[in-house]
């Protein structure tokens, strides 16, 4: 407020006078200005108090003022100065006057009563702002607890977005997201829903809702209304009145009515994860643009995360499948190799430390690669599957089954008492693979050879363990297969032999290590050579003559029985060719085994590896077909009736000779040969060994000869030895033989001599 000034405190109670008037009764204390000729517009002239008067109660106003010193003061005049002027000349009033024109008279008084209103007024103004400040500051307070509320919110939300920073998405995480975010921007209502790959709710937090109203919206079928919207089109929605929307879609029972809402996209490089969505304000009002802008840097740092958590899964499991190549094995499941030894290494240390016992069982199965070549690869496979389930449903829990690849399993007994339990486990595996596997509807039957090395009875580490039990198991396989046979050193040496052996045989016929040999077929009555059987050699520098029995079924076994048989075809028919072209036309005959019969090399194209090699030893050298044999056994007639009899049937329509090797040592019966196409039966020379001596087995060899005649089929009597065995023989009326007692399998040009001579020696 301004400083007062004698303006401002002008006394009332003045009454005009002119000079020449005479002072009547004077109100109490009055005040006189006295002026010359006019009292509205005259000279003033001085002032005159009631004091002054009684003095001279007779003098006019003239002679008063003239008594008297002129004062006054401006209006301008600061009260203080004023009262200071009073107090120096002794007076309580002063005129004040502008450019000597009367304005107006103070006295102390009217200053006092002046300055004291102008306290009251203060004081008033005072009070007010007091009553002002108070509701200001209520407001300042109010707003800084606002401000507090809405810092706390941003300060959890700020944490929030921090942590979803480092972390996968959790739902509290996200539940403190949600309620941050809803205070901050003062929204009742707020949730965040995120889907899954199918588009079903993955992650469903709210607040400000219950949770049966938060079920009821869980159940609102995704992907429609707002919500829809926002996650099909990947757009922020802002609206004032949801009702009018045209994506309005009416809520579902127990949904709490809503009005305003804002709702956006949690998306990352257009990919949608779900939406953050907000409804009703606090106040009312609708959501602004900074809100909107708040609700998507905040499902921006959501979408960061969730696509982390995306890009982190899809490592794992990555890694997963890394992890899971490098120690599984893909057909199976079971453990592979790398994994086994792992196990192994640990159960051998852990029996190391406690003077346990430790069992492997290595496994094979027995001539799985001709079952495989029979029935395709693909339900080979399907065969591996099944055993390896046989397998399993055989051991305990910390037992380990592994395949080692191929046909080969191996078991980790880690915790076993005795040698007897690891027996026990090796009978109950050779026990589960007696009754067949129904593979796609073929039955198969499948036995196993089982080795057995046991910790610390055998070598104390794994690699050695293993190399034993891999020695037992082959010994298993000498021993006749589907068998368990526990390590001994000595299997040791003979299973490395026997592995030096498939070493050697793979060079043989490289290196022209293989030989025919050749036993002519004789004519009972006359004497004569009919036909010739070609007979496998291998002269090996290292392993010296080895004879057929004792390699081929190693080369069935490790599939080398394909090319050396297409080699003994082309080898046989370049023979016979040559015999033939030097006038000396002889029937060869050429054994076949089971695998070389049921190879095929190629599935869709069914073309028989058999087949080719015969045409192509038949093209090649010339040899007319019906110079060629092909000696199979029972056991290839027994299987795949189907495509045997289709095999038979196109070797005999190319005009080549079909026979039955070793005849009454299988299953079959006379009868059963009929339905194929055969020419004619070799008896096995283990009936003629004995014709002379055991009557059944001369019972057998008439029987066979009488109804083969009948059947139309030639007989060969194989491996006679002896002119009495000769003698019977001729007696039955067999009519071809062939044995040791005419010759032993020779070398060609050796049996070339024999041809010349046509006749042999016995006749
Ligand atoms: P196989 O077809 O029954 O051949 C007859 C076997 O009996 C031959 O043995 C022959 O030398 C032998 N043998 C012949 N006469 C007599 C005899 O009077 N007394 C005795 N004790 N034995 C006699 P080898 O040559 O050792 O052949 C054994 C088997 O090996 C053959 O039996 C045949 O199944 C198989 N084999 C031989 N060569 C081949 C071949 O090129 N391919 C195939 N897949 N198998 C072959
Ligand atoms: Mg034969
Ligand atoms: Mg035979």
């Amino acid at each position: 407020m301004n400083q007062l000034t004698a303006s401002d405190c002008l006394c009332r109670q003045v009454v005009r006078v002119l000079e020449e008037g005479r002072p009547g009764h004077a109100a109490a204390q009055p005040l006189f200005a006295v002026f010359r000729e006019s009292v509205d517009n005259g000279v003033f002239v001085g002032l005159v108090t009631a004091h002054n008067i009684m003095q001279h109660p007779d003098w006019i106003f003239a002679d008063l003022t003239e008594h008297r010193e002129f004062l006054f003061i401006a209006p301008n005049i600061g009260v203080r100065r004023a009262l200071k002027i009073m107090d120096q000349h002794g007076v309580d009033a002063l005129p004040v006057l502008d450019q000597q024109l009367f304005v107006g008279v103070v006295t102390r008084q009217s200053i006092l009563e002046m300055l004291l209103q102008r306290e009251h007024l203060l004081l008033m103004e005072s009070r007010q702002l007091k009553k002002m400040l108070d509701v200001e500051h209520e407001q300042v307070v109010s707003w800084s607890e606002k401000l507090a509320r809405l810092h706390g919110a941003s300060c959890s939300l700020l944490s929030v977005f921090s942590v979803l920073a480092h972390t996968s998405v959790q739902d509290d995480l996200l539940q403190t997201g949600i309620e941050s975010l809803s205070k901050l921007l003062e929204a009742r209502y707020g949730a965040i829903g995120i889907l899954d790959e199918s588009g079903a709710l993955k992650h469903f937090v709210y607040t400000g809702i219950s949770p049966e109203q938060a079920q009821s919206i869980g159940q609102f079928p995704q992907g429609k209304g707002f919500l829809g919207v926002v996650i099909q089109e990947n757009i922020s929605l802002r609206l004032d009145d949801m009702s009018k929307d045209l994506h309005n879609i009416d809520f579902p029972a127990h949904h709490p009515s809503m009005k305003t809402l804002l709702a956006v996209p949690i998306s990352h490089h257009g990919r949608v994860y779900g939406q953050v969505y907000l409804s009703d304000k606090e106040g009312g009002e609708s959501f602004s643009k900074n809100d909107e802008e708040l609700a998507l840097s905040f499902a921006c740092s959501l979408s960061l995360v969730l696509d982390n958590a995306r890009k982190m899964e899809e490592v794992k499991q990555a890694r997963q499948s890394l992890d899971y190549m490098a120690h599984f094995d893909a057909l199976t499941d079971l453990p592979n190799r790398t994994l086994f030894k792992d196990r192994a290494q640990q159960a051998i240390s852990h029996a190391q430390r406690n003077g346990g016992m430790v069992g492997i069982l290595f496994l094979d199965l027995d001539n799985f690669k001709v079952v495989n070549d029979t029935i395709g690869h693909t339900l080979g496979d399907a065969l591996l599957k099944r055993v390896a389930d046989r397998i399993s449903d055989c051991l305990r829990d910390g037992d380990t089954v592994a395949r080692l690849g191929g046909d080969e399993f191996i078991v980790l007994l880690p915790d076993i008492s005795d040698i007897q339990d690891a027996a026990n486990v090796a009978s109950k595996i050779l026990e589960s693979l007696t009754p067949p596997l129904n593979i796609d509807q073929h039955e198969v039957f499948v036995s196993i050879s089982i080795g057995i090395s046991i910790y610390p009875n055998n070598s104390k580490n794994m690699d050695g363990l293993l190399a034993d039990a891999d020695g037992a198991m082959y010994h298993a396989k000498k021993l006749g297969k589907n068998n368990y046979q526990f390590f001994t050193p000595e299997m040791n040496r003979s299973a490395q032999n026997y592995m030096k052996f498939e070493k050697h045989l793979r060079r043989a016929l490289e290196q022209n290590e293989l030989v025919l040999y050749y036993q002519p077929q004789v004519d009972i009555e006359t004497g004569l050579i009919i036909g010739v059987e070609a007979l496998i050699r291998w002269f090996s520098p290292e392993l010296g003559m080895v004879g057929p029995e004792d390699f081929i079924p190693l080369a069935e076994e490790t599939g080398l029985i394909v090319p050396i048989g297409a080699w003994v075809l082309k080898t046989a028919c370049t023979q016979a060719r040559f015999w033939q072209q030097n006038g000396l036309p002889i029937r060869v005959a050429v054994n076949l085994s089971s695998r070389q019969f049921h190879q095929v090399q190629n599935q869709q194209q069914s073309r028989h590896l058999l087949l080719d090699a015969v045409l192509n030893a038949l093209d090649e050298t010339g040899l007319p077909p019906d110079l060629l044999e092909l000696e199979i056994t029972e056991g290839i007639l027994m299987q795949h009736l189907e495509t045997t009899m289709e095999i038979l049937n196109t070797l005999k329509s190319i005009g080549v000779r079909l026979s039955v090797d070793d005849f009454g040592t299988g299953y079959s019966s006379l009868s059963y040969l009929k339905r194929f196409p055969i020419d004619g039966i070799k008896i096995d020379k283990s009936f003629v060994n004995d014709i002379t001596t055991d009557p059944s087995d001369k019972a057998i060899v008439a029987a066979i000869t009488v109804m083969a005649q009948q059947l139309k089929l030639e007989v060969v009597a194989e491996g006679v030895e002896t002119a009495e065995q000769l003698d019977f023989l001729r007696e039955l009326r067999c009519q071809y033989v062939q044995g040791y007692y005419f010759s032993k399998p020779r070398p060609a040009d050796e049996f070339l001599l024999l041809l010349q001579q046509g006749k042999l020696p016995f006749s």
